[in-house]
């Protein structure tokens, strides 16, 4: 590898490894991700998300500056402190597990132990490699051991493990193992279809296609659960 295609070493399986470039590339437009964990560091929250946002707010002007853009019109003044703003209040707020939704459990008194399913939830995240936006519906499953959760809170899972720089798979199997330590529970399903905005208005500018990922738990893996899951995720309804 010649020296100047040596953009940053980062560690890998603990490994430390040089990445070229179209390394780089290529691992955003493949989305390949190294763990079920988002790769946190270990200082992560040591600063209050006031001194994140004025640090933010310094870089993302550095690099609009680099970019040509003149700060001085009204227009873009007041943009770096708005994204850096967005980043920490909003849109990557599900890094810190103080925003994690609290899973209140109640008895499940009325003894319903069939599948509960809460489909067509829709989610905003972004992706880790390009950071733009992801756009998704995820359909969320589970069987009851006894114990049951507010429906709400399901959608505030799938919004909190959105709100982070993601890759699709990873969103996909925080949801599932967050709900199977919550409720108890190994029968868990979780089905993302989304679309991914670097692929469709960059890299290869596919406008149609859209990517499904699944995550099954317990019962889910056995062919008959899994079948009425996905036959209800098909049932049209009419409100
Ligand atoms: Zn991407």
């Amino acid at each position: 590898m010649k020296q100047k295609e040596t953009l940053l070493n980062i560690r890998l399986d603990g490994e430390k490894i040089e990445l070229s470039d179209k390394h780089i590339d290529d691992m955003g437009d493949n989305h390949i991700s190294t763990s079920v964990d988002t790769p946190m560091r270990a200082d992560a929250f040591e600063k209050t998300d006031d001194a994140k946002i004025a640090a933010i707010e310094t870089h993302f002007r550095a690099i609009m500056e680099e970019l040509g853009l003149d700060l001085t019109d009204d227009s873009l003044r007041g943009t770096p402190h708005r994204v850096a703003k967005m980043y920490v209040r909003e849109i990557f707020q599900g890094l810190n597990p103080a925003n994690k939704p609290v899973m209140a459990l109640f008895e499940n008194k009325y003894r319903y132990n069939e599948m509960l399913v809460e489909k067509n939830i829709s989610f905003y995240s972004n992706c880790e490699h390009h950071f733009v936006p992801i756009i998704g519906k995820a359909h969320v499953a589970y069987i009851s051991n006894g114990k049951v959760v507010g429906l709400s809170k399901l959608n505030r899972l799938v919004e909190y493990f959105a709100k982070r720089p993601q890759v699709q798979e990873r969103l996909t199997m925080q949801i599932g193992k967050e709900l199977q330590q919550d409720l108890g529970t190994e029968d868990v399903a979780v089905l993302i279809d989304a679309k991914h905005l670097c692929v469709a208005s960059r890299g290869v500018e596919d406008d149609t296609s859209s990517t499904i990922t699944a995550f099954y738990g317990g019962r889910f893996q056995e062919e008959k659960t899994r079948q009425e899951f996905l036959q209800y995720l098909e049932l049209k309804t009419e409100f």
